[in-house]
């Protein structure tokens, strides 16, 4: 099994690292052609304006696009995130749309611009996850077709999953723990 991590900008180094860890084949996906013989795709978090961006000027974003209609799996997180959904505000270019989701950028608050927080995730049974929330997008509606997999205290969802795409408003790959990714693959094997 290959995993690609899309590394235009961001932190795409963490996730490699996670795969690399758990035994899988990671490969940057910078230009067309990268995506050849690539079975799952991670995008990273960062800025999702720069990387929505060069999504379009390397000319990935159609093959991305391509491979996912065909079924390839695409984990998104935090900004990664706001890529795969429906709608999003601010953004330069139109999120990819994979999610059926609406996102508001940055909308936790200056205050509390990241923050930690244990969640329970049901389908990852076990202890909670220790998830770590940087200037993290807020998801305001979900569509009938996703389901969440965790929220927060207050209701708020911050793990979704359509099909083969899942999205994290928190940053698994800045933890020890693995879970998430695990499952991640599991989506790729299945
Ligand atoms: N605030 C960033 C954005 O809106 C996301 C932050 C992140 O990925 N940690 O794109």
């Amino acid at each position: 099994m290959r995993i690609g991590v899309l590394a235009l900008q961001g932190d795409f180094a963490e996730h490699i690292e996670v795969l690399r860890k758990l035994g899988v084949e990671a490969v940057e996906v910078r230009k067309p052609g990268d995506l050849a013989g690539v079975d799952g795709l991670i995008i990273p978090g960062g800025e999702s304006t720069t990387i929505g961006r060069l999504l379009s000027l390397s000319g990935l974003r159609p093959e991305v696009t391509g491979r996912a209609l065909e079924g390839m799996p695409i984990w998104g997180t935090c900004a990664g995130m706001i890529l795969l959904s429906r709608e999003a505000d601010r953004l330069l270019e139109p999120p990819l749309g994979l999610i059926d989701i609406k996102i508001e950028r940055n909308a936790f608050g200056r205050q509390v611009d990241s923050f930690e927080v244990d969640l329970e995730v049901p389908k990852l049974g076990g202890r909670p996850v220790r998830a770590v929330f940087i200037r993290a997008p807020v998801i305001r509606e979900v569509g009938p077709a996703v389901e969440v997999l965790a929220r927060l205290p207050d209701g708020t969802p911050v793990a979704v999953e359509q099909g083969k795409f899942l999205g994290t408003a928190f940053h698994p790959e800045l933890t020890d723990d693995t879970r998430f990714h695990e499952y991640f693959l599991s989506l790729v094997k299945n």
